[in-house]
């Protein structure tokens, strides 16, 4: 069961119209939930995030917050979802194709259920990465549709063996291309600060909050690909990826090679933070 355009109804019964403006432009917004035991992880930290892009880029969302929420729930409930994702995407309307605002158009809004198990497998054992150029634009941390860089640069990696890429604008890491990036150098934690050229992932805030009290020291600086490839640890952050550590980078192993201590004591906390 799908949520489009203010109702329920089955997935074969949702048609997009070739004037979405999603479509021809990519204007529009979107969130990914996590959902632990059928519920929604984190909903507040989503929903403020979404509310901030439109906000950012004048799209004046159809619902409430409070609609919003019944919605996914509803949503939920109506898939008997436990374990998955919840993709919700808002888009500024059907019109002809023309940049400037539509005077009339409504936003539409499209909301499923993805039943998707946790990566178990990658969050033990780690993920291979190579080091490529963020190519994107300069407001990352707004989270719309527009995706081709990203989707560029996944398929780039997946092209050359590996499983994730890491950005970095001449020099300076940013984070991948649906994940947040951090390493462990002598003993801090570093991660790139939460300004315009990345995505101010909910991960990444989760994991932060837990480092801090575990009194793990933390800075949100930006580090270059030399600290990366000397890292004692680096690992991704994100909704479906969880904690999944990057045990080699452009060919060489980090942390020997297999997760570090910080990432596996990061991962347990992370994991009691939606275990019953
Ligand atoms: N960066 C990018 C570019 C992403 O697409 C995502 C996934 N939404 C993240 C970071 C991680 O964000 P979150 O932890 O909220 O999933």
């Amino acid at each position: 069961m799908y949520f489009f355009k203010n109702e329920f109804i089955p997935a074969h019964d949702v048609h997009i119209s070739p004037n979405d403006r999603g479509y021809y432009f990519g204007d529009g917004i979107y969130e990914v939930f996590r959902v632990y035991h059928g519920e929604l992880y984190e909903c507040d930290a989503h929903m403020d995030r979404l509310e901030r892009t439109a906000l950012e880029v004048k799209l004046t969302l159809p619902y409430s917050r409070e609609q919003f929420v019944n919605i996914l729930r509803e949503l939920i409930s109506r898939n008997s979802l436990t374990e998955g994702t919840v993709y919700l995407q808002i888009t500024r309307g059907e019109a002809s194709r023309a940049h400037p605002f539509p005077q009339t158009a409504e936003p539409v809004t499209l909301a499923y259920c993805n039943e998707v198990p946790r990566p178990l497998a990658t969050i033990q054992h780690g993920i291979r990465a190579v080091t490529q150029p963020d190519i994107r634009w300069l407001r990352c941390d707004l989270k719309t549709l527009n995706l081709l860089p990203n989707v560029l640069a996944k398929q780039a990696a997946l092209d050359r063996g590996v499983q994730e890429v890491i950005l970095h604008r001449e020099g300076i890491v940013t984070e991948c291309s649906a994940s947040n990036l951090m390493i462990v150098s002598q003993g801090e934690l570093l991660t790139h600060p939460a300004n315009n050229l990345i995505l101010h992932g909910i991960t990444r805030l989760v994991v932060l909050r837990i480092a801090r009290s575990l009194s793990i020291p933390v800075r949100e600086e930006a580090f270059t690909t030399d600290a990366l490839l000397q890292a004692d640890e680096a690992f991704i952050t994100g909704t479906t990826m969880e904690i999944t550590p990057v045990v080699e980078i452009d060919g060489r192993p980090i942390a020997g090679g297999t997760p570090g201590p910080i990432a596996r004591q990061l991962q347990a906390e992370f994991e009691r933070t939606f275990t019953k």
